[in-house]
Order: C-alpha cells, then structure tokens, then sequence
C-alpha cells in the first residue's frame, strides 16, 4: 500500500499539530514544518520518535527543498492571533505571501494536493450575514488587521492562479474562530483569554460592548471538515466553521459559569476594524463533504478549561 506523504507547514502550531495528529491516523508520512514563531513543539513533543513523523524549523518564505515525494502540502503557517498580527506584521504578510508562494511552487514540482489554510478574515467586517463564500467580503487593506486579511485573500489569489494555469489540485479553506487544546494560554484570543482570566481570577476583559458576535468550531470538527475537503475534488474556497452564534459577553459569562469562577467581567476599548458579527454559512460544506460541527460549545468548552487548568499548574504562567 502506498502511504501519502503530507507536508504541513505550521505543523507544530494550533491547528497545524492536530491536523498532523489526524493524518497520521489516517496512515500518511507526516513531515512538520515550523519555523517556531508562534507555533512549540511542545504541540508535537507526543509524536517525538513517530516512525511516521518528522519534524523540519523553516521558515516557509524562504525556499524549501525536500527530496524524495510528497502527496499533500497542507499551507497553515501563520501567525492567527489579532495580537500576533500587531506584533508581527511583516512576517505575517510574509507567510501568506511568500510562503504560500514557496508552497505552492512546491505542490506543483511535486504534483502534490494543495491545501490552503485561509480565513474567515476574507469577510472583513462583514456587511452580509451569515457569510457565504460567494460574498467578496469588507476589508480595510491599510488597517492593523490588513496585514492578516491581505495577505490570506491574496494567497487565495495566488492558488487559484496556480490551480488555472499550472493545473495544481487546490483546495481553500476558510477557517472560522476555532478553538481548543494546544492553545496557547496567552495567544490573546478570545477563548484563552477569558478561561486563562477566569482560572487566575482576573477580571474578563470585554472589548466594546460585547454586543459582537463570533461563531466557535471546536478543533476535532474543524480538522474532520478539512480531512474531508482534502479527500474531495473541489476548487473553490470551502467554510469550515460552527454556525452557531454567540454574543462576546454571552461567551464571557458561559466561560465563567463553566470555570465556575467569581471573575468580574470588565470592559476594555473595541480594537481597530474588530468584526461586527460572524458567522458562517456551512451550506457548500454540508454538500460536499457531508461535514457539519458535532461539539456544543459548553462540551468544547470543558475540554479546553481542563486543557488550560492542567498548563496553568505545570507552567503556572
Ligand atoms: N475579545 C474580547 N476580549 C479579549 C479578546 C478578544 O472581548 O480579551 C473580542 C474581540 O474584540 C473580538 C472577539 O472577542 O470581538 C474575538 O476575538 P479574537 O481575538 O478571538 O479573534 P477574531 O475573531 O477577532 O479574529
């Protein structure tokens, strides 16, 4: 039997480390590549030794060479944080640019299956709700968030350019707000910032009025949605995400009930160009893929408390 070979960059980050869990379940060669920015290979100490499973530091914007073949390229290296896009915005216009370049141009010397890691950030400041991948979204090119926003629509761009004229087998996924283990504790989004607060007893830091809204994918299902486009014949961007819709202060108050913390929920300024509402339209994905989300948030939620309770006692930062 010929087993794939997958190459995933961001492989030792979020989402990169469970997508490189599941495809050694499902048999593939998994090579990991991360040039440890905002990725640990803390995410991948469990698959140290993997007959299966090598790891590789590189930064994917510079070129990449790897002999021998490989089946798939996965293309999730990126910084995904609001905070790392302020922190590091060069290097995150330089992923999603250069990288998916370089990854891309990999794909095709390989005759691999690409799969590009995008973004709901696609939508901007979504005048149309839910979103629907036909909808070319609201964007503030120059705005602190550009920087994320830009580069994801133009590595979009540059697959779909590799996928018409040089006939590389593309997929695109728009990832929704996802969450779960193997965050990091203070990555600053929203879901490890509230547990990390509520599990020390600090106030929860609302921005705004807390009247925005966000839609929460628990990680296992967000990698199930993109196994499943990876295994089909389909071009086009794909939504994975859960269409179920949270105001931010309702899920700052479901944190505190789940954590059963006394935290006072406090309210901070609302960042530049912070989206209004999201949610995403699963309609392409439930057709295609049969796919649809299986964890409530409450479910997701407890694993990813229990998650943060253990880190906080063995980091205890
Ligand atoms: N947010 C918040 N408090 C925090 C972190 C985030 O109220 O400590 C809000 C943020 O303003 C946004 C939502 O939570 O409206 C989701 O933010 P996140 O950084 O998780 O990602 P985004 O969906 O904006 O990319």
């Amino acid at each position: 039997m010929h087993r794939p070979v997958s190459l995933v960059t961001g492989g030792a980050g979020f989402l990169g480390s469970h997508l490189c869990d599941r495809l050694l379940a499902e048999g593939h060669f998994v090579i990991a590549m991360d040039n440890l920015l905002t990725g640990t290979v803390d995410n991948i100490a469990h698959l140290a030794g993997h007959e299966r499973f090598r790891f590789i530091k590189h930064n994917v914007t510079e070129f990449i060479f790897l002999a021998g073949p490989v089946d798939y390229v996965f293309h999730f290296a990126s910084p995904a944080s609001p905070v790392d896009y302020l922190e590091l915005p060069i290097q995150t216009l330089k992923v999603g640019s250069l990288g998916t370049l370089n990854t891309l141009g990999l794909a095709k010397a390989k005759r691999a299956k690409y799969i590009l890691a995008s973004t709901s950030e696609c939508y901007g400041d979504p005048l149309q709700h839910p979103q629907r991948e036909d909808y070319w979204g609201n964007v503030n090119p120059i705005g602190p968030r550009g920087v994320y926003d830009e580069a994801k629509r133009f590595a979009e761009a540059m697959t779909m350019a590799y996928h018409r004229v040089h006939g590389v087998d593309t997929r695109v996924v728009r990832i929704f707000n996802t969450y779960g283990p193997r965050m990091r504790l203070r990555d600053g989004r929203v879901v490890p910032a509230f547990i990390s607060q509520a599990l020390r007893g600090e106030p929860l830091t609302v921005f705004g009025d807390g009247k925005q809204t966000r839609s929460f994918c628990y990680v296992s299902d967000l990698i199930d949605g993109i196994y499943r486009l990876s295994q089909c014949d389909f071009h086009e961007p794909v939504n994975i995400g859960n269409p179920t819709e949270f105001t931010i202060l309702e899920f700052a108050h479901l944190v505190r009930e789940l954590t059963g913390s006394r935290s006072e929920i406090v309210f901070k300024p609302l960042p530049q160009d912070d989206p209004k509402q999201r949610r995403p339209d699963i309609t392409r994905a439930r057709t295609l893929l049969g796919w649809e989300p299986k964890v409530d948030l409450p479910t997701g939620i407890r694993l990813t408390i229990e998650y943060f309770r253990q880190k906080l006692q063995t980091t205890g930062t």
